[in-house]
C-alpha cells in the first residue's frame, strides 16, 4: 500500500471497490508522501489535512451504503491557487488576496465534488499565473522534482511539480498561454488544455479572458482524459462556456487506432531550440511514421508573431481584469493611504508583485488612446490571421505535433531578471491559446542531465478526443509513463 500515492485512477479505484484499502487510507498515503517532500518541493501554498481526511471519510461511508459517486469517489485532486474552493483560501500567489477565503465553488470544483474527488489543497504558481517558472509566487518558489535547483515551469508549477513528486493523483492547472503544457513538460508529467469554452471559467480567477482555459496534470494520459470528462460541460455562469456535447474521453483511448495525419510545423523546428529536445521529439514523430500514421510537413507561417501578440493581448486583457483588486471591496488595504486615491495606488503598489505590475503597467499602454490601434487593434487582426494558419493547416491534417517547450527545466534565477527570455518559453504554447484550440503535452524523453521532454499535440477545436488517442498510443508504446524523479 506504500506506493498509493504514486498509483493511477483506475487501479486506484479497484482498490477501493476491492476493499484492498480505504479512501482515507489512499489520503492518508499522499498526506504522508506529501510531509515527506514538501520541504523540499514547496508545491503547496495551502493544505488542510483534517479537512481532506474528512472528505475521504465520506467518500468511504458512500462506497460502505453502495452509493459510489464513480471514477473520482475517493481520489484526491490537488487545486491551483487561482480557482475557487469554498471556504478555502484563495490567493492567486499574491501578497494583494493575503487572507481572501472563497465564498463558492468554482464550477469544475463543483463537477469534481458531485463526482466525489478529495479537494486536496491550494498548488502554488506565479502569482495570477504571470510567469513560466512559479518564480513569480509570493509563497516561496516551486523546485523541480527531478532537479531541485532548476524550476518547474509555470505558471501551474505546483500542479505539475505535486503530480510529479506523487503529491497527489491529478491536479488543476490553468493554461493562458502555456501555463499547464509547459510545467507539464518540464515535470516529466501530461498536461492538457482544453478547447475554449469547454471548461466553464466560474470561479476562476481571470488573467485573460479570451485566452484563459482550465485543463488537468496528470501521470498518464488516461487519467487527463477521466479529469477533463468530469469537469466539461455548458456553464450558464460563463458566458464563453460553449454547449457541446459531453464526451467520455476515456473510453474514447480503447477504440481501435483510427489512420490519422500528423502535420509537423517547419517554424517550429528552427532556431531557439535546444538539441536534445529537438531530437526526442523527432525520434517521436519516426516513431509515429513507423506505426503507420502519415506525416505531413506543414507552415505556420504567422509563428513568430505569436509571442508579441500574446503579450499585447493577455496585458491588455489582464490590465482590466486586474483592475478589481483595488482595496475598496477586497484584496490588500494599505494602512498608509489617506485619501481614496491613495486608497488605490498604494493598496496596488504594496500588493501586487514586479511582474503583474509590470503586465498592468503594458496592458495600460497599449489600450490607451492614440496607441490602441497601433498595437491592441493590431494584434488582434494578427491573432486572426494566426488562427486562420492553424485553419489551414487543418484542411489536412488531423493533429499537429511540436515541441512543448524549446529548453528543458533551467535553473532557478537563470531568467529571472530577462523577462524577454522568459517569455521566449511559450514561444510553441501560445499560439495555441490565441486559436482558443486543445493540446496537450506528454512526456517523449529525457535529457542527459536527466530532465524530461515534453511534446505537444494540437488537435482541431473539439479535439480532445484525437489528441488524446495520439498521445495514448505513444504512452502505451513508450516506458516514460513509468519513470520517477528520485526525491
Ligand atoms: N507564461 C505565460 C505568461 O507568463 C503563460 C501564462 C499562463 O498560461 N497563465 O503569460
Amino acid at each position: 500500500m506504500s506506493d498509493l500515492f504514486y498509483s493511477d485512477i483506475s487501479t486506484l479505484n479497484k482498490g477501493l471497490e476491492s476493499k484492498a484499502f480505504s479512501a482515507v487510507e489512499l489520503m492518508q498515503s499522499v498526506i504522508d508522501r506529501t510531509d515527506s517532500v514538501e520541504a523540499k518541493i514547496n508545491a503547496f501554498v495551502d493544505r488542510d489535512v483534517e479537512d481532506a481526511l474528512k472528505q475521504a471519510r465520506a467518500s468511504d461511508e458512500r462506497r460502505a451504503r453502495g452509493e459510489s459517486l464513480g471514477a473520482f469517489d475517493g481520489i484526491p485532486v490537488g487545486i491551483k491557487d487561482i480557482l475557487a474552493v469554498k471556504d478555502q483560501s484563495l490567493r492567486c500567489a499574491s501578497k494583494m488576496l493575503e487572507g481572501y477565503r472563497s465564498p463558492y465553488d468554482a464550477t469544475c470544483i463543483t463537477k469534481l465534488k458531485e463526482a466525489g474527488a478529495v479537494i486536496w489543497g491550494r498548488l502554488n504558481m506565479d502569482e495570477f499565473a504571470m510567469g513560466s517558472s512559479t518564480e513569480n509566487s509570493a509563497y516561496g518558489i516551486t523546485a523541480n522534482p527531478w532537479n531541485l535547483d532548476c524550476i518547474p515551469g509555470g505558471s501551474s508549477g505546483g500542479s505539475a511539480a505535486a503530480v510529479s513528486a506523487g503529491e497527489a493523483i491529478v491536479t488543476l492547472g490553468t493554461d493562458t498561454g502555456g501555463s499547464i503544457r509547459q510545467p507539464a513538460a518540464l515535470c516529466g508529467v501530461v498536461g492538457m488544455k482544453p478547447t475554449y469554452g469547454l471548461v466553464s471559467r466560474y470561479g476562476l480567477v481571470a488573467f485573460a479572458s479570451s485566452l484563459d482555459q482550465v485543463g488537468p496534470l496528470s501521470r498518464n494520459v488516461k487519467d487527463s482524459a477521466l479529469l477533463l470528462e468530469t469537469i466539461t460541460g455548458h456553464d450558464p455562469l460563463d458566458s464563453t462556456s460553449l454547449n457541446h456535447p459531453k464526451i467520455n474521453y476515456s473510453s474514447a483511448l480503447d477504440e481501435p487506432r483510427k489512420k490519422m495525419t500528423l502535420g509537423v510545423p517547419k517554424e517550429f523546428f528552427q532556431e531557439g531550440i535546444d538539441q536534445e529536445i529537438k531530437e526526442a521529439v523527432e525520434k517521436a514523430i519516426k516513431w509515429y511514421e513507423s506505426e503507420g500514421y502519415a506525416i505531413e510537413e506543414i507552415s505556420l507561417p504567422h509563428s513568430e508573431l505569436c509571442v508579441p501578440v500574446y503579450y499585447i493581448i493577455a496585458t491588455a486583457e489582464a490590465s482590466s481584469n486586474l483592475a478589481r483588486f483595488d482595496g475598496v471591496r477586497y484584496s490588500h488595504r494599505s494602512k498608509d493611504a489617506e485619501n481614496i486615491l491613495e486608497v488605490f495606488s498604494k493598496s496596488r503598489g504594496e500588493g501586487f508583485g514586479e511582474e503583474v505590475k509590470r503586465r498592468i503597467i503594458l496592458g495600460t499602454y497599449v489600450l490607451s488612446s492614440g496607441y490602441y490601434d497601433a498595437y491592441y487593434l493590431r494584434a488582434q487582426k494578427v491573432r486572426s490571421l494566426i488562427r486562420q494558419d492553424f485553419e489551414q493547416a487543418f484542411a489536412k491534417v488531423d493533429a499537429i505535433i511540436t515541441p512543448t517547450s524549446p529548453t528543458p527545466a533551467f535553473k532557478r534565477g537563470e531568467k529571472n531578471n530577462d523577462p524577454l527570455a522568459m517569455y521566449l518559453n511559450d514561444i510553441y504554447t501560445i499560439s495555441v491559446n490565441l486559436a482558443g484550440l486543445p493540446a496537450l503535452s506528454l512526456p517523449v524523453g529525457m535529457t542527459q542531465n536527466n530532465l524530461p521532454i515534453g511534446m505537444q499535440v494540437i488537435g482541431k477545436a473539439f479535439g480532445e478526443s484525437d489528441i488524446l488517442r495520439i498521445a495514448h498510443d505513444f504512452e502505451m508504446n513508450h516506458e516514460f509513463k513509468n519513470l520517477r524523479p528520485t526525491i
